[in-house]
């Protein structure tokens, strides 16, 4: 993802509104290696502007999304998560509390793959799954929830 302020350059360009609430968002996002779900952003945001609405944040994940700057991250389990980093890597999520991670996968763009019968085009997303440092951690200090993140 580019710096807020290009990215506010780049929303002109494409005649999309800038406003405070987006501004915000662009800051959150930036440098974000946290992964985060759009409520879980939506939550973020709340904190610093009360006014902001769930659809604001969708529709600039979005926004954002189509314009490359942002990767839309499924991992397997609850809501899709968005990722600024949009350099060729890979994820590994704690199956406990829903932590992610970026990895770097040597190799991945030479697997064998079978069966793809004709699909062209073909990018490898890998997404590993074990336990955080913290979910590992023996009790009783293991009390990581959900909430943390
Ligand atoms: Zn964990
Ligand atoms: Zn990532």
């Amino acid at each position: 993802m580019r710096s807020p302020a290009d990215l506010t350059a780049a929303f002109r360009a494409q005649g999309l509104k800038i406003t405070p609430q987006r501004q915000l968002l662009f800051r959150l996002l930036d440098g974000n290696d946290q992964h985060p779900s759009a409520e879980a952003l939506f939550h973020q945001a709340a904190d610093e502007m009360p006014g902001i609405s769930l659809r604001t944040v969708y529709q600039t994940l979005n926004d954002l999304a189509d314009m490359g700057e942002l990767r839309q991250v499924s991992v397997g389990c609850g809501p899709s998560r968005f990722d600024p980093n949009t350099s060729d890597h890979h994820h590994v999520i704690c199956d406990r509390c829903g932590t992610v991670r970026d990895v770097y996968v040597s190799g991945a763009d030479n697997l064998a793959i079978e069966g793809l019968d004709g699909f062209a085009a073909v990018t490898p997303s890998i997404v590993f799954h074990g336990e955080c440092t913290v979910c590992a951690r023996p009790e009783p200090n293991n009390n990581h929830s959900p909430k943390e993140h």
